[in-house]
């Protein structure tokens, strides 16, 4: 079998400089770091049939489970539902993953999912197919800089998103999905909460402007959605005068402004199935179209417009660390259990707390009870 060889990408993301007032509720300086990710190049079909036949035999032999996300190549999507894993958004594969009976996880996606895998199953084995698979609100957030954030603003409920670090959630009081961010801000506020926010500006800003909260916001952004473009967007809209615009929230306000439907990845594929329309245009990372092509056959769905492929490695809508997901890498860590993801016991369970937090909300959501409720039995940690 031939080794697959990997290009290396300079990614350029967003860190921000948290001033001791944010101007407007955000961070308003911000400098501009560099990251690097290692894309592996695609398998001609002999190597990929090889390699989807050596990853299904291990997954047996290893009594593993393959939770992949929305954003990762198309057949590590394929790979997982196949052999009874998941392929969902970041909450719902942690869930997946702590309610699954086998003794291994491995996690197709970046680095923070790893960990809240880890967070949520310390007793299983998390493996990764690379472990540098980071994310540009991971990196925008270092736990030093945020946590002298939250510091300065003592009488604020801590409130972050997923992507972020075991050690900036271990800081939180409640973390959230953009499936539940609305909810549980609004739940909040509604019991006299002040909020501080992070790590996705846009994500807050949405959230702000939907639920009326209290918001001071961490400054940082998603590469790949910050790149949508608005101008474009309408125009493109212009073209195709039927297509509902379905728009994930980490996009910029005037995008968002557009957009039949805001949701996320699985609000975006809940729309896209109940809306009564033929032609879709979507901003959301371009690994969603495999699920939404699949799930609606009859469909039409449009990337919508960035910069363009040949502005930035930022402006092809996929995410350069999600691409970092390869077949190669997936055989290769089940096969010798190498890129297991570790995370300090005492770091985790503290983590652990505004995970199950969420998980009991959005449990109380679904089932009809009044989830409000938990927000003044539970409190600020
Ligand atoms: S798509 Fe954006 S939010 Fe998702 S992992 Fe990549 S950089 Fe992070």
């Amino acid at each position: 079998m031939n080794t697959v060889s990997n290009t290396v990408m300079d990614v350029e993301y967003e860190q921000p400089q948290p001033d001791a007032v944010p101007v407007g509720g955000v961070c308003a300086t911000k400098a501009t770091k560099h990251a690097w990710a290692r894309v592996p190049v695609e398998p001609g079909p002999i190597e990929r049939t090889a390699l989807k036949d050596k990853i299904r035999r291990l997954l047996k032999e290893r009594k593993a489970v393959m939770v992949s996300h929305y954003y990762v190549h198309p057949d590590l999507q394929d790979l997982a539902e196949e052999t009874g894993g998941i392929v969902s958004d970041s909450l719902e594969m942690a869930r997946f993953g702590r309610d699954h009976p086998a003794t291994t996880l491995l996690v197709s996606g970046v680095r923070f999912m790893g960990e809240t895998s880890k967070i949520l199953s310390p007793e299983k084995r998390v493996l990764m197919p690379d472990l540098d698979a980071t994310c540009s609100l991971d990196l925008g957030c270092p736990i030093d800089e945020f946590s002298a954030f939250c510091d300065a603003h003592p009488d604020r409920t801590v409130v972050v998103y997923a992507n972020t670090s075991a050690a900036v959630k271990a800081r939180s009081d409640w973390l959230v999905t953009s499936s539940c961010a609305v909810d549980i801000v609004r739940a909040l506020k509604d019991r006299g909460h002040k909020i501080l926010w992070a790590p996705d500006r846009h994500l807050g800003a949405y959230v702000q402007r939907e639920t009326g909260a209290d918001m001071v916001m961490w400054g940082g952004s998603c590469i790949v959605h910050d790149e949508f473009k608005a101008f474009e967007l309408a125009a493109l809209k212009k073209e195709h005068p039927k297509a509902k615009v379905l728009v994930h929230p980490e996009s910029p306000a005037d995008v968002v402004a557009l957009a039949d439907a805001v949701g996320s990845t699985s609000g975006i594929l809940k729309a896209a199935h109940e809306m009564d329309a033929k032609e879709f245009i979507v901003a959301t990372d371009k690994g969603m179209m495999h699920k939404l092509r699949t799930l609606n056959p009859g469909k039409v769905f449009l990337e919508a417009p960035t910069a363009g492929n040949s502005a930035t490695c930022k402006s092809c809508a996929h995410c350069p660390w999600m691409a970092m997901n390869g077949l190669a890498d997936v055989a290769r860590v089940l096969e010798t259990g190498a890129n297991e993801v570790h995370v300090d016991p005492a770091l985790g369970l503290r983590a652990r707390l505004p995970i199950d937090r969420m998980l009991a909300f959005t449990s109380a959501l679904k089932g009809g009870r009044d989830a409000g409720s938990l927000v003044p039995l539970i409190g600020a940690a």
